[in-house]
């Protein structure tokens, strides 16, 4: 390879910075303190010189889980996240959370170390030569590549404002050898690095939109508020909770903006959300989505009559998938704001009858709810397992919770009720399996707190390595595994003649506590109720790395969880009518019930 060093205007070697020290100061500069990654031919010495100049550097074990806890960072922060990758195929890992951060509308940093471009353009063969940024392109919100090392300052300057700027989002920073090898004098360098003035800059909404909001708000019977992650990511939590307690209406929080206000809030629709849908005429929609986690905001699971109010900062996602009587395009604490501003000026309360009937709804969804986590079964199922895990969570609220998995996911975001807003961060927009030990670890790392990862025991296998990653640095994490032994739950057959695990069949009776244990972490085994509840406890004050492997029965959990109705059926498939309505349901204490519906 020729070499690449270009000297643009070196005085004396004495004063001359390179490529990799310049891009470091750039960071530095514009307040990135934390990176994660994997190091490896070009980007190994710009790890090692970030370290040593002062950014605290998570070296992890694949390349996905570092972008995952880079996008934890920016969800918890408001900061873009940087994580780091070699050229091609660590890059290639890479987009996967570049892209999931950005549907999750996260602000995330991806750099990438890439091969000199002379050769990769005239496909020479070179080695990991992959045209990253074009290929990045699709994948992130933007993506930029800096070949003159002159252009750092302005190149990281583009990606702060893109990944934070508006929706949030993933961007992508390519770092090419020539240039990293490139030097200049480090006086000029020096004096021509600055921080973005105000890279998420306030949106303030139109006032005639803000009135029509709080008017229509005031003429509903039956108004609704869904408080999504944008919310949480907003970071107005008092002006949020001012705005719900001072109206009094009902809110549903979506997944990530449980804790926004407490969980046991009596305004809380969490376990009467379907009575709440089918019967709000208002709906003021704060930084959520009417995506396929909502129906699209159509359909019989919504009142045919309702009328929506949509506060987002994306003026594009409004009618994204139905009519929006009144957008309100603007970012949320400024508009909140204005809301609890105007509300002098309408009288807006939910009816007495409405908020009656949701409070006899819950109270009996509770009890029978309350029921099923309450009640000892050997082995345990997801219910009382979690049931037991929401008592340790009820005594320490300022443990963050990742989550993922089907039954487990679904299951924990009903049962464990979060008190604190962005204490909880699971698979997100996509549904994404593999985050979790990600999340944990950037969790864990940008706030210093303690995390309880709770994993299926498929979304488990993903990402699992990083438990040698959290021990490595003595991260305060307890991993925790619900074993079902298999995706979605482990009494599936083989169904062909092959005598082979079936396709979704996994270990039941696999140790996983021992993988923490192969790298001085400390490994528990729960089977009763009693079991989880001490273990978490002693796991959780110990403030060390734990591993909790939860042994379930292989008949608990419902196929695809509570989204079983995605699956396609098949016109001419493997399995009978009989047996595909088999997978629907669920057994409990040796008998089928149907899976109750989703809360
Ligand atoms: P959930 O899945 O919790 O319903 P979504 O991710 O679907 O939440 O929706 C979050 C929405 O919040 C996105 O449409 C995003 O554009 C919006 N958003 C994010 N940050 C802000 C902000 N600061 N102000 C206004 N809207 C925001
Ligand atoms: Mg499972």
């Amino acid at each position: 390879m020729e070499a690449t060093t270009q000297a643009t205007a070196p005085a004396s070697t004495a004063t001359l910075t390179d490529g990799a020290h310049y891009l470091v100061e750039a960071l530095i500069k514009n307040g990135v303190d934390k990176m994660y990654g994997v190091v490896g031919i070009p980007v190994t010495d710009f790890a090692r010189i970030a370290q040593a100049k002062g950014i605290r550097y998570i070296g992890m074990r694949h390349e996905a889980d570092a972008g995952n806890a880079a996008a934890a960072q920016g969800f918890l922060t408001g900061r873009p996240g940087v994580f780091l990758t070699v050229s091609a195929p660590g890059f290639l890992n890479g987009l996967a959370p570049l892209k999931e951060a950005t549907e999750n509308g996260w602000p995330v940093i991806m750099i990438s170390g890439e091969s000199s471009r002379d050769t990769v353009d005239l496909m020479e063969g070179q080695y990991e030569g992959l045209d990253q940024r074009a290929y990045a392109v699709p994948f992130a919100k933007a993506a930029y590549r800096i070949d003159n090392m002159e252009d750092i300052p302005l190149g990281v300057a583009r990606a702060i404002r893109a990944a934070c700027s508006g929706r949030p989002g993933g961007v992508y920073l390519s770092m090419p050898d020539t240039m990293i090898g490139q030097t200049m004098d480090a006086a000029a360098a020096e004096a021509a690095l600055y921080a973005v003035n105000n890279p998420a800059p306030a949106m303030i909404p139109d006032q005639a939109s803000v009135d029509q909001a709080l008017k229509l708000l005031s003429e509903a019977k039956n108004p609704l508020i869904f408080l999504g992650k944008g919310a949480a990511y907003a970071q107005c939590d008092d002006l949020i909770a001012e705005f719900v307690h001072k109206t009094g209406i009902p809110y549903q929080p979506m997944s990530m903006a449980k804790g926004l206000i407490p969980d046991d809030d009596p305004q809380c629709t969490a376990s009467c959300r379907g009575l709440a849908m089918r019967t709000a005429d208002v709906v003021l929609m704060v930084g959520a989505r009417l995506n396929w986690m909502l129906n699209f905001g159509k359909g019989r699971h919504w009142n045919k009559d309702v009328k929506f109010i949509q506060i987002d900062i994306d003026p594009t996602e409004i009618d994204n998938s139905r009519y929006i009587e009144c957008p309100v395009v603007g970012d949320i604490k400024s508009t909140m704001q204005l809301f609890v501003d105007g509300l002098s000026k309408y009288d807006i309360h939910a009816s007495q009858e409405w908020t009656s009937m949701l409070d006899a709804d819950k109270a009996k969804n509770n009890a029978r709810f309350g029921a099923k986590t309450a009640e000892e079964t050997t082995p345990l199922n997801h219910y009382n397992a979690l049931g037991a895990v929401k008592k340790v969570m009820d005594k320490n609220h300022d443990v963050i919770l990742v989550n993922e998995g089907a039954n487990t996911l679904d299951d924990c975001r009903d049962i464990v009720d979060m008190y604190l807003p962005r204490h909880r961060l699971d698979c997100g927009t996509w549904g994404v399996m593999g985050i979790g030990t990600g999340y944990a670890i950037g969790a864990a790392v940008t706030t210093g707190k303690s995390v309880l990862s709770i994993h299926g025991d498929s979304a488990f296998g993903f990402d699992g390595m990083e438990v040698e990653t959290a021990c490595r640095f003595n991260l305060p994490i307890t991993f925790m595994v619900l074993n079902n032994g298999g995706i979605y739950r482990g009494d599936f057959e083989d169904l062909g003649a092959s005598g082979d695990p079936s396709p979704l069949t996994l270990d039941a009776t696999a140790h996983y506590e021992k993988m923490i244990e192969a790298f001085g972490g400390t490994g528990y085994f729960a089977t009763t109720m009693d079991e989880v509840e001490s273990m978490l406890t002693e796991a959780l004050a110990s403030k060390k790395p734990c591993f909790i492997n939860v042994q379930l029965s292989v008949h608990a959990g419902v196929e695809s969880g509570h989204i079983s109705n995605l699956n396609p059926i098949p016109v001419v498939g493997p399995l009978s009518d009989s047996e595909c309505e088999d997978l629907n349901e669920e057994v409990v204490d040796g008998k089928l019930v149907q899976e109750p519906a989703s809360k």
